[in-house]
C-alpha cells in the first residue's frame, strides 16, 4: 500500500516512499518540561504515535526510528527552577518523566530515541561554528544570531518570509540584530543566571538558542535528511522555519523531506494555550476518563483540522468504545487467526485519516455481534482478529474485554502509577499541596499511597 501524507512544504497530499526503507526516520517536537501537559500538548504526541504505528505496520517494527526530543534548556526552565530554588535537572527529570507516564497512559508507544537537548550541546555549537564560517551568522553584545536575508529560501514552509521573529516570548528582543527578523543561535549568559544552565562555547560562556536545539538533536539522532519532521501547526512559524534555515544552510541539504503539522486543540472555538489560561492537563482528565477514552477523543477529528475539546466529545468516545468492547467480547473467546480486513490501515494511509479509520472499527465491531449472534465461529474468530489488529493499529483495546467492562483494568493501573508519579514529582517540586491533592484523589477512590525510602509504592483497600 502506498502511503499518502499530507507535506506542508508542497501543500499537498502525496505518495510518501522514505529514503531508505530499513530505517525510516520520524522526527518530533518534543516538550518544554518545567510543569504539567496541557491536552493540547498531547495532540501531536497522539497524531505523531498514530503514524508511528502505521510506519511501523508498513515497513517493520525494527525499521522505523522516531525521535522525540526533551527540551530541557529554555527561558521558563531556567525562571522555573530558580522561583523554586531546584536545580535545572531535578526540574526537568520531574517533568520529562510526568510527561511520559501520561502519554503511555493514552497508549502513547515509547519513542524509539529520546534526545535530551542539554545532551547535545556539542553539535549545536558545531552547526553555529559552519554557519559563522559560512557567512550565514554573525556574533552580536548579547549573542549569536541568524542573519535571515542571507538565506535565498527563507519562508518557503510557512510562506512568511520578512516577518519579525522578535514576535513571540521565545525570542529575545535586541537592537543588535543587523535584520529584524534575525534570530539566536547561542544567547551569552546574563547575570543572576544560575550555572547549570551556562556552558562554554568559543564565542562566550552561554547556552542554545530554542531552535538550534532541534537541528541539532535531528541531525545528530537520525542524520542530515530525514523523512518526516512533525509537529503542531503553531511550530510551523517561525520554530520549523529557523530549524529548517540553521540545518540547511549548515549542511547544504534539505533538512526533511516531509514536514507534517496537526491543527490545534481548541476550547470553545479559542486554542487551548498556557498564555490563554483555557487549558485541561491531561492528569486531570485521568481522574475521570479511561486513557483510551481520552486518546479515542483526540483521533475522534482529522488531525489537520482543529479539535474543539468538550466533555460531550469524551463522553461520545466512552459510549462508542464501550460499545466496541462489548463486541470485542462476545467474540473474545474464539480461537486465534489472522486478521483479514484491511479498512482501518487504508484509512490511516490515506493521510491518517482518523474519523474514517475509527468508523471502520466500529464497522468491524457491528462484524463482530453479527458473527457472535450466528454462532459462526469461524467468523467470530475472523472479527477478533481484526477488531484487535486494528486496535494495535490505533492504539485501542488494549484491555481485555472483562477487565474494560470492570473500569478496572491494566490501563487503570497505568493511570494510577502516573498519578503516583505525578505526585513523587510534585513532592521532588516541593509542590506539598498538589502533593496532598493526588494523596487525597486517590484516597477516595480507595488507593493507598504508601512512601517508603526506595519510593512510592500504592494498594487498593
Ligand atoms: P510546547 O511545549 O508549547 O512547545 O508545545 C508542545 C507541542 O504541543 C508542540 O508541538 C505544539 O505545537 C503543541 N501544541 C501546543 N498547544 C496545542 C494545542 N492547543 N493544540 C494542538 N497542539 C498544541
Ligand atoms: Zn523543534
Amino acid at each position: 500500500m502506498t502511503l499518502r501524507l499530507y507535506n506542508t512544504l508542497h501543500r499537498e497530499k502525496q505518495d510518501f516512499t522514505p529514503a531508505d526503507p530499513a530505517r525510516v526516520t520520524l522526527y518530533v517536537c518534543g516538550p518544554t518540561v518545567y510543569n504539567h501537559a496541557h491536552i493540547g500538548n498531547f495532540r501531536p504526541v497522539i497524531v505523531f504515535d498514530t503514524l508511528f504505528r502505521l510506519l511501523r505496520a508498513t515497513y517493520g517494527e525494527a525499521n522505523v526510528v522516531y525521535a522525540r526530543n526533551i527540551t530541557d534548556i529554555e527561558d521558563k526552565i531556567i525562571a522555573r527552577a530558580q522561583a523554586e530554588n531546584l536545580t535545572i535537572k531535578t526540574l526537568t527529570q520531574t517533568y520529562a518523566d510526568i510527561y511520559n507516564a501520561e502519554a503511555g497512559a493514552i497508549n502513547a508507544l515509547p519513542p524509539t530515541i529520546e534526545p535530551w537537548a542539554t545532551a547535545h550541546i556539542s553539535e549545536m555549537i558545531e552547526i553555529t561554528a559552519a554557519l559563522i564560517e559560512k557567512g550565514h551568522a554573525y556574533t552580536g553584545a548579547s549573542g549569536v544570531w541568524f542573519h535571515v536575508p542571507g538565506m535565498e529560501n527563507y519562508g518557503a514552509l510557512s510562506g512568511r518570509k520578512q516577518e519579525d521573529n522578535e514576535a513571540g516570548a521565545r525570542v529575545d528582543v535586541s537592537e543588535e540584530k543587523r535584520d529584524p527578523a534575525d534570530f539566536a543561535l547561542w544567547k551569552f549568559a546574563k547575570p543572576d543566571e544560575p550555572e547549570d544552565a551556562i556552558w562554554d562555547s568559543p564565542w562566550g560562556k552561554g547556552r542554545p538558542g530554542w531552535h538550534i536545539e532541534c537541528s541539532a538533536m535531528a541531525a545528530a539522532q537520525l542524520g542530515t535528511t530525514i523523512d518526516i519532521h512533525g509537529g503542531g501547526v503553531d511550530l510551523q512559524f517561525p520554530h520549523h522555519e529557523n530549524e529548517i534555515a540553521q540545518s540547511e544552510c549548515a549542511h547544504g541539504a534539505p533538512m526533511a523531506r516531509f514536514w507534517m503539522h496537526n491543527g490545534f486543540l481548541d476550547m470553545s472555538g479559542e486554542k487551548m494555550s498556557k498564555s490563554l489560561g483555557n487549558v485541561v492537563l491531561l492528569k486531570d482528565l485521568l481522574e475521570d476518563w479511561h486513557g483510551e477514552v481520552i486518546r479515542f477523543a483526540l483521533l475522534s477529528g482529522h488531525y489537520r483540522m482543529p479539535l474543539d475539546w468538550t466533555d460531550e466529545l469524551l463522553a461520545q468516545a466512552k459510549t462508542t468504545l464501550d460499545r466496541i468492547y462489548g463486541a470485542l467480547g462476545r467474540v473474545w473467546e474464539a480461537a486465534n487467526v489472522k486478521a483479514s480486513d484491511h479498512t482501518v490501515l487504508d484509512a490511516l494511509g490515506d493521510d491518517l485519516n482518523t474519523p474514517i479509520a475509527l468508523a471502520a472499527l466500529s464497522k468491524l465491531a457491528g462484524e463482530a455481534n453479527a458473527a457472535a449472534q450466528a454462532g459462526d465461529n469461524k467468523d467470530m474468530a475472523t472479527a477478533k482478529a481484526n477488531l484487535l489488529a486494528a486496535g494495535h493499529l490505533l492504539g485501542l483495546l488494549q484491555s481485555a474485554p472483562a477487565d474494560w467492562a470492570k473500569g478496572e483494568d491494566t490501563d487503570d493501573n497505568a493511570r494510577i502509577d502516573a498519578l503516583v508519579e505525578a505526585r513523587n514529582a510534585a513532592r521532588a517540586a516541593k509542590d506539598w499541596a498538589e502533593s496532598d491533592r493526588i494523596r487525597d484523589t486517590l484516597k477516595a477512590e480507595g488507593i493507598e499511597i504508601m512512601d517508603s525510602a526506595e519510593g512510592a509504592s500504592w494498594r487498593r483497600v
